[in-house]
Formats: C-alpha cells, sequence, structure tokens
C-alpha cells in the first residue's frame, strides 16, 4: 500500500536545520524548519510555525529534485513550501499565515519565490504581510475569489513556472466559485505528479459546496478523479481523521477504508500528518469519489431512477453524501 513509506517518506527536517544556524526547535511552540539549498547560503527557505496539530516539521523528498513541506497553519490549515532544488527556487502554496511562511532574504542575485493561492482568507490571509515584505514576490490565484494581493489572475489549465516547477491551475468551483487546484507535474523531475487540492479534495473527504450545486462540485471532483492513479495529494486541511471516521460509517465493509483509518488514528495520536495521499488510494474509500459505486448506493439506499441521466444520479448520490457528512460534523 502506497501510503507506507516509500520513496517520497518523511525526513525529519532537523537535519537540515543546523544549516540554517541559529535557534533550536521547540515542540510545542513556536517552532522554526528551515531548507537550505546552498552551503554557501545563497538562498534559504524557512517555516516559521505554530504546530497546534502536527508534533514536528517534516520534509518529504517527493523525488530527488522536488522537496515539499507542508507547515501546520491555523488550527487545521496546511501551507505547502514546494522547493526546486536544481534551480534553488520554491513557491508556497496558500499562506494562510504571514508568520507561517517565509523567506530567508537571500543576498543577490534576489530571486523571488511565487506564492499561490487556492481561495478564500483561510488560504490566503498571509498574502499582504508577505508581498509587504517581499514585493518582489508574485501571487497567483483564481480571478474569480477576491484572492489579496492578486498580481497574476489565472484561468482553468493555464501554468505557472517558478524555477523548474510547473503548476497547472485547474478550474473546480463547488466550494466556492472561483476555487482552484494546482497539479504541480512530476516528468521534470521523473516522479509522480503532486495535486495541492485546497478545499476541494482531503483525505477520504471533499469541501462543503458553498457556492455551487452538487453537479458543479461532481464535475470538479471528477477533475481531480481523473489524474493519474499515482499522483499525491496533498490537501488544504487535516481532516482525515474526522473523514475516515465518517467513510467508514457509511461504507461498513471496506478492508482498504479501516486499514487506512487504523493508520490515520495512529498518525493522529503522535500528532503526524496524513498527507500525502494518492488520487489511486482515494478512489478506494473516499465516498465523494465513489459516486459511480453500487457499494455506496446500497449504503445510501438510492437508486437510478428509470430514464434518470448517469451523471445526474452520481450528482444525486454526492448530494445525499455531503448532506450526511454535514449532520455528522454538526452532531
Ligand atoms: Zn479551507
Amino acid at each position: 500500500v502506497s501510503w507506507l513509506p516509500g520513496p517520497w517518506a518523511p525526513i525529519p527536517i532537523s537535519g537540515v536545520w543546523p544549516l540554517l544556524g541559529g535557534q533550536s526547535r521547540r515542540p510545542g511552540h513556536l517552532s522554526t524548519a528551515g531548507w537550505s539549498l546552498d552551503t554557501r547560503g545563497c538562498l534559504g527557505f524557512e517555516a516559521l510555525a505554530q504546530t497546534p496539530f502536527l508534533s514536528c516539521l517534516s520534509v518529504c523528498s517527493v523525488t530527488s529534485g522536488v522537496k515539499i513541506l507542508p507547515i501546520p497553519v491555523l488550527s487545521n490549515n496546511y501551507s505547502y513550501l514546494v522547493i526546486d532544488t536544481h534551480s534553488s527556487t520554491a513557491a508556497a502554496i496558500d499562506p494562510s499565515d504571514p508568520l507561517a511562511v517565509q523567506v530567508r532574504t537571500p543576498p543577490l542575485p534576489r530571486r523571488g519565490p511565487g506564492w499561490i493561492c487556492a481561495h478564500k482568507w483561510d488560504h490566503s490571509g498571509g498574502n499582504m504581510a508577505l508581498r509587504r515584505r517581499y514585493g518582489s514576490c508574485r501571487v497567483y490565484g483564481s480571478a474569480c475569489d477576491a484572492i489579496p494581493e492578486l498580481t497574476n489572475p489565472l484561468s482553468d489549465k493555464e501554468t505557472v513556472t517558478v524555477g523548474q516547477l510547473c503548476f497547472k491551475a485547474l478550474f473546480t468551483p463547488g466550494h466556492t466559485v472561483g476555487h482552484m487546484v494546482y497539479l504541480l507535474d512530476g516528468k521534470p523531475f521523473e516522479g509522480p505528479a503532486c495535486l495541492f487540492s485546497g478545499d476541494l479534495l482531503f483525505l477520504s473527504g471533499c469541501g462543503r459546496i458553498f457556492e455551487g450545486t452538487p453537479e458543479t462540485m461532481l464535475a470538479s471532483l471528477d477533475t481531480a478523479a481523473d489524474l493519474a492513479e499515482d499522483t499525491l495529494l496533498w490537501p488544504g486541511h487535516e481532516y482525515a481523521l474526522d473523514c475516515l471516521t465518517f467513510a467508514s460509517l457509511l461504507e461498513l465493509e471496506n478492508p482498504v477504508l479501516e486499514q487506512k483509518l487504523q493508520w490515520a488514528n495512529q498518525q493522529r495520536l503522535e500528532k503526524r500528518s496524513t498527507c500525502p495521499s494518492t488520487i489511486g488510494e482515494e478512489k478506494e474509500y473516499n465516498p465523494f469519489l465513489r459516486t459511480h459505486c453500487w457499494e455506496l448506493h446500497r449504503a445510501l439506499g438510492l437508486q437510478r431512477l428509470r430514464g434518470e441521466d448517469w451523471d445526474s444520479f452520481r450528482a444525486r448520490v454526492l448530494k445525499e453524501v455531503r448532506h450526511r457528512k454535514d449532520l455528522y460534523k454538526a452532531n
């Protein structure tokens, strides 16, 4: 099973910490993690984070060329620092907290990183402070979601290049009218693609349908489900335990789900991150990606009506799962 340690298994950040020099890390307090790509100190990246829901920060080596640092912010949000180790460049995804993601001011030549936002305040609250501090940074995001300090509005399937990192923006409305997710191309690094899914897709869950219909959300979820099975999923929130528990109440006999729930339980007991998952895994237990499965239809007591269009039926299934999840959350 692919969530067990593989070539992209997290490694402790403490190994690279000495390169940045200075303070030590104090779990549970304002802690600092760092990444330095050049031993002469040409360029370094630094993430400061209060770690309310993680016991430690760890950097994930997707391939030898790409490292990803999930940064816990607010009560359950993830920002991500995506580092291209060849060109010494990084992009920050969803910098919600201005204190959480900072770049060490590099000596000349100054290479500005890019900030990429999914949408709305809990994912973009840090933009203004970051732009004030790093004026050369570009802020990419959906043109429709009123993202603060947006310098480069994106449309569907537009690409953003930061160093050798190439992200494709995918329009996935439903949670908000302009919601976008970002797909990092794995080919230049001979590794899997990475999906930064914001509030579209979580481990075993999906975002609430605030500004759209179940049909809109279904089409957006299909966009994610159509990606390669080995695509790594990096969601905008740590909701795994809640979502897996809910899924296990719906589908009672799904061994893959049971196994993942047990694993997530252990991870969260130790306050460890449950990221990343893969699209292939998610399709095996995430009810929001299983609207085509008869096991789920049976569990919900739903049947396709005579003459009902297949996608209309799946949207009805999605609406019911979302409704039950909303009720579950309320209790
Ligand atoms: Zn969110």
